[in-house]
């Protein structure tokens, strides 16, 4: 049996990882970059990525490199509220990756690196993975895909960072945000996304008005449709499957753009519908709708904000009922989750 998994990122580097270490199967992974090279803020619960950590035998701590007390909401009219962290980390992502793809190179994997490859080039794979993130570069295109552009620089600011925790500042029309993630001392990712593409005149106003050196530019876009509205999730051909993980698919919480945790857990969901190098793409398609339950309400509150439509944000069906589920995830988020929190942002913006 002959899998490829295409895209080496935290989803596709997690998949190698967890499928080669049970399965003999001839596996392939390809990136089109030389080595992990992340786009993104690093930022997730240590909780949970310590357990999705733990299942290929990493320990997460070791990756870990800030740990915040107190979430800071900044509004534009310069009102503040804070949300209590509960083991919200910034992580060294690119370690984490590079790990995994130890792990999977260990076992067997034949890791394929500066490959970009379509499926045209994968005639002979029992099973092809789209891991390929937000570019869905295997898997057909979504005629009505919604993805937010963003923009984030790694800042030095030498002993003195404007801010000591997390920071975010919610744009108007809750369009987007922008953050401020800490780092290692002294570093610390500065980005912001939104949806009307002004991301880039609002970083650089942060920039001017706190100063620091930026050391690397990243643009790039971030999906909000959830899984349920990204379908095909898997395409089946006689021989042969397509199945996505991770961003292909949609797994990215729509309010905040946050995809590692979910990209992992897609891989875990995936694995309870993967045996006989065949993937039950019903019972994955089932899984991945109850583990992301509160994905689609929240993505139609945002979309009902967006028209001007508080009342009909507030009134979308399955969003209250998400709501209390949630709640009792705060170490999945890593933040506390309070109502009042929720309402402020959406009434404030
Ligand atoms: C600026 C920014 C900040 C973010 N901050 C956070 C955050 O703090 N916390 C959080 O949880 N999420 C954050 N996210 C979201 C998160 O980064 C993603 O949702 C997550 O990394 C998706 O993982 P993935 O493995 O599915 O895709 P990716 O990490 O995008 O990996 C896809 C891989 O596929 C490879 N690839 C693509 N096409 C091909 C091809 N044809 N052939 C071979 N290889 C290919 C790419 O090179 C890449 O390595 C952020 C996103 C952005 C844009």
């Amino acid at each position: 049996m002959k899998v490829a998994i295409v895209g080496m990122g935290v989803a596709g580097s997690y998949l190698a990882a967890r499928l080669s270490a049970k399965n003999s199967w001839e596996i392939h992974a390809f990136d089109g970059l030389s080595r992990p090279d992340s786009r993104c803020a690093w930022g997730g619960s240590k909780y949970e990525l310590s357990k999705l950590a733990s299942q290929v035998g990493l320990d997460y701590s070791k990756y870990i490199f800030f740990e915040g007390k107190n979430l800071k909401v900044i509004f534009e009219d310069a009102h503040e509220i804070d949300i209590p962290l509960v083991g919200l980390t910034t992580f060294d992502k690119n370690g984490f990756e590079e790990d995994l793809e130890q792990v999977a190179r260990k076992n067997g994997v034949a890791v394929h690196r500066g490959a970009s490859v379509t499926l045209k080039d994968l005639s002979g794979f029992d099973v092809v993975f789209d891991a390929t993130g937000v570019y869905r570069n295997v898997l057909p295109k979504l005629k009505n895909d919604m993805i937010f552009p963003n923009l984030e620089y790694r800042v030095e600011y030498g002993g003195s960072p404007p801010f000591r925790d997390f920071t975010v500042f919610p744009y108007h029309g809750l369009g987007g945000y922008g953050w401020f993630f800490p780092l290692r001392e002294g570093e610390a990712h500065v980005g912001g996304g939104d949806r009307f593409h002004r991301q880039k005149q609002y970083v650089e106003l942060f920039m001017r008005k706190y100063g620091g050196v930026p050391k690397k530019t990243i643009a790039r876009p971030v999906r909000m449709l959830p899984p349920s509205m990204c379908e095909p999730i898997a395409l089946e051909g006689n021989n042969h499957q397509v199945v996505g993980v991770g961003e292909s698919i949609g797994c990215v919480f729509p309010l905040l753009g946050e995809g590692i945790i979910p990209s992992l857990q897609s891989v875990d969901v995936l694995m309870d519908s993967f045996s006989g190098c065949k993937v039950d793409v019903e019972s994955y398609r089932r899984g991945l709708r109850k583990k992301f339950f509160y994905f689609e309400p929240i993505f139609r509150a945002i979309i009902a904000k967006w028209k001007g439509n508080w009342a009909a944000a507030k009134a979308v069906p399955g969003l209250i009922p998400s709501f209390i589920k949630v709640k009792a995830m705060e170490k999945r988020f890593g933040f506390q989750i309070r109502l009042t929190d929720l309402v402020e942002i959406f009434n404030s913006t």
